[in-house]
């Protein structure tokens, strides 16, 4: 029998060792790290769903390489591998198609990273797909079982999300996942020149209520009042109405957790539906206090404006993850000083702070690469949002290191933290559906 074994790569990358300890120490980092490194590859299980008898199908995710997962992928005796991985994990991905070869099994990537760069996976992979994998994926098995898979794979059309199948959730196994997932959505409408989800697979799209109600009904059968992460870009960025999407979030007995942009908190429509319907916490781009980063487009507004709709979502019971990027052109000793000053006074119920990373396919990236920018020395494998990628225009590399460790060390350590799960209470204690979330 053909047999196609999934494997996503996840997991918490950091090459700046005093970042990495740093990011294990800080009470307030460690739960949306492990909630992220746990979520399920919706991608490969929905390439799964589309998988036709007589091809049998087993998942296997692993924070990285080794000999375990190596033995656990051959004991199936794999037709083919698909391997998904993000440009921080690319290299393993790498490994693992390199292990796989030695053992005569072809592999096949996809993903982000595998579009923007096609030529450097084909280089490590028998195949690659760019773009959706959905429009040619029954290809892919054609070939694979024919033994000529061709070396690229792409999609003339974008994928019409209507004819998404069923995500084989049951893959996952017996284990209870701390979060589930579905998309309603591929892609944004806006193009902010650091973001690589925007538009790398294809236009914005949403997918019809109906599929995602057969989606809610499937995780339910797995968990009667399941935690769910949407994996979309920015949710309610489309112009549909949200009412149906809502109701159906509503029977679905979940709660959940999207990231959006601040402009939801201007609708008070939407902000009526989104408790009810299970939202518990969004997470909103405000990426910085100082600078306005290119592409951004109607998400670029004063910081006024953006606090007044992120007060109005936390006054619906709905807690605010602002996540801000550090190290855009301008960025200073001074001015990371202030941002830290502001992160600890400001009502986020949490925060999240990365450094500004240029992922392959972006305009951030073609920037800097262009402006011979980009360091040199550093590897897929630093493109981890914690560590520094290129040469910042006003600081040292050493110098945005330090100043955002120093800011990870003021806004994460014990007192912040504490103060930000009590704003969470108090702000899940207007939730129509909870008392509590943690
Ligand atoms: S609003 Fe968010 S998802 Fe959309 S392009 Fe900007 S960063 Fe990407």
């Amino acid at each position: 029998m053909p047999h196609v074994a999934f494997v996503p790569l996840t997991g918490f990358r950091v090459r700046e060792p005093e970042m990495l300890e740093l990011g294990m120490a800080m009470p307030g980092l460690r739960p949306r790290i492990g909630a992220i490194a746990g979520l399920p590859a919706l991608g490969l299980l929905t390439l799964a769903g589309m998988t036709p008898e007589p091809w049998t199908c087993s998942y296997h995710d692993a924070p990285g390489v080794d000999d375990d997962l190596l033995d656990a992928v051959l004991a199936q005796q794999p037709t083919i591998v698909a391997i998904s991985a993000l440009t921080a994990s690319i290299l393993d991905a790498y490994e693992l198609a390199g292990k796989l070869r030695e053992h005569n099994v072809p592999t096949i990537i996809g993903g982000l990273h595998a579009t923007a760069c096609p030529g450097e996976a084909e280089e490590h992979c028998d195949a690659v797909v760019v773009g959706d994998g959905e429009p040619v994926w029954q290809d892919v098995l054609n070939d694979a079982k024919t033994g000529s898979l061709r070396q690229r794979y792409q999609a003339t059309k974008p994928f019409d999300l209507s004819k998404t199948p069923l995500p084989r959730f049951d893959l996952l196994g017996d284990a209870k996942r701390p979060r589930m997932t579905i998309q309603t959505q591929r892609g944004c409408p806006f193009a902010c020149e650091f973001c690589a989800a925007s538009r790398l697979l294809g236009p914005f799209r949403e997918k019809p209520v109906a599929n995602l109600e057969h989606e809610l009904a499937a995780i339910q059968v797995i968990d009667p009042q399941p935690m769910i992460e949407l994996a979309d870009d920015n949710t309610f960025a489309g112009r549909r109405d949200p009412r149906p999407l809502f109701e159906a979030l509503r029977r679905s007995n979940a709660r959940y957790f999207t990231e959006v942009d601040w402009r939801i908190g201007e609708r008070p429509e939407l902000l009526n539906g989104l408790a009810a319907s299970g939202c518990v916490q969004v997470l909103i781009g405000v990426e910085s206090l100082f600078f306005d980063p290119p592409g951004m487009g109607a998400k670029s507004a004063s910081l006024q404006r953006i606090m007044d709709a992120v007060n109005a979502i936390q006054s619906s019971g709905i807690a605010v993850i602002g996540c801000f990027i550090v190290g855009c052109d301008g960025e200073t000793a001074e001015s990371m000083d202030r941002l830290g000053e502001f992160l600890t006074a400001c009502p986020f119920a949490d925060i999240q702070l990365t450094i500004q990373t240029p992922f392959p396919g972006t305009a951030l990236y073609r920037r800097l690469r262009d402006t011979g920018r980009l360091l040199e020395d550093r590897h897929w494998d630093s493109y981890t949002l914690f560590d520094v990628t290129y040469r910042p225009d006003q600081l040292t590399v050493r110098e945005l290191e330090q100043g955002f460790q120093k800011l990870v060390q003021t806004c994460f350590a014990g007192g912040p933290a504490r103060r930000r799960k009590q704003l969470r209470r108090e702000i899940w204690r207007r939730h129509p559906k909870l008392q509590s979330c943690e």
